[in-house]
């Protein structure tokens, strides 16, 4: 089975560049050129990435990946934008977007991106990473800790995951910045402490064994043991 790809751009010239780039590597494809139609067809149809420009007739991508997310719809986005402003691509990554590139691009680059995009979403599958009592699916994004269900937005849903596949190990706040939300510059904010303290909150205030534990300086670390 190729892996399916809607295409979400109203340029007709450049979505049937992409499109047959996309199609030369195997992908299926679907075009759509409005933002209203993209909302309905991607909540409609499972596809394996879903490639989203901003600019767009109906509703634009930013709103589409809004109601996709808040529809709890994870189908890992690529969002494509005319302006490769910082502040559109951090509230893009922050609607929860998995990558985000401006245009005007380069078609092997955007292919490159797209294979990411789909391998990523593939290697999720079927994985339960687990620490102690804490157990986190990645393909459902469904937290428990012991019997009890724990609800995550999707940032504390890639806090907790990135924390957990590094478990044991001491995670810096640049690294977090770099994983979670694909920063690669410091804000100058405390968004990660105060993501923490959510998390923490949400993970251990219930329990007597902590496993969230700040290492003071440098960052954190998720474990069983103090
Ligand atoms: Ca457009």
């Amino acid at each position: 089975m190729p892996m399916r790809i809607l295409l979400v751009e109203d340029e007709t010239k450049t979505a049937s560049f992409v499109r047959k780039a996309l199609q030369t590597e195997g992908f299926a494809v679907d075009v759509c050129g409005n933002g209203q139609e993209a909302l309905a067809v991607a909540t409609a149809t499972p596809y394996d990435g879903i490639v989203l420009d901003i600019m767009l007739p109906g509703r634009d991508g930013l709103s589409v990946l809004r109601q996709l997310r808040e529809r709890k719809n994870n189908t890992p986005v690529l969002l494509l934008s005319a302006r490769g402003e910082l502040n559109e691509r951090v509230e893009g990554l922050d609607a929860g977007a998995e990558d985000y590139l401006p245009k005007p691009f380069e078609l092997v680059e955007l292919v490159a991106r797209v294979r990411a995009l789909t391998r990523r979403g593939s290697e999720s599958k079927s994985t339960v990473l687990r620490v102690a009592d804490l157990t986190l699916d990645t393909v459902s994004h469904e937290a428990w800790r012991g019997g009890r269900r724990i609800e995550l937005t999707i940032r504390e849903y890639r806090l907790l995951e990135f924390l957990m596949r590094s478990a044991g190990r001491i995670c810096g706040r640049m690294a977090i910045l770099e994983k979670v939300w694909e920063y690669h510059f410091d804000p100058g904010t405390n968004l990660v402490d105060v993501y923490i303290k959510r998390l923490r909150q949400k993970i251990d205030a219930d329990s007597e064994l902590k496993l969230l534990h700040t290492v003071r300086g440098i960052g954190y670390v998720l474990k069983e043991a103090p």
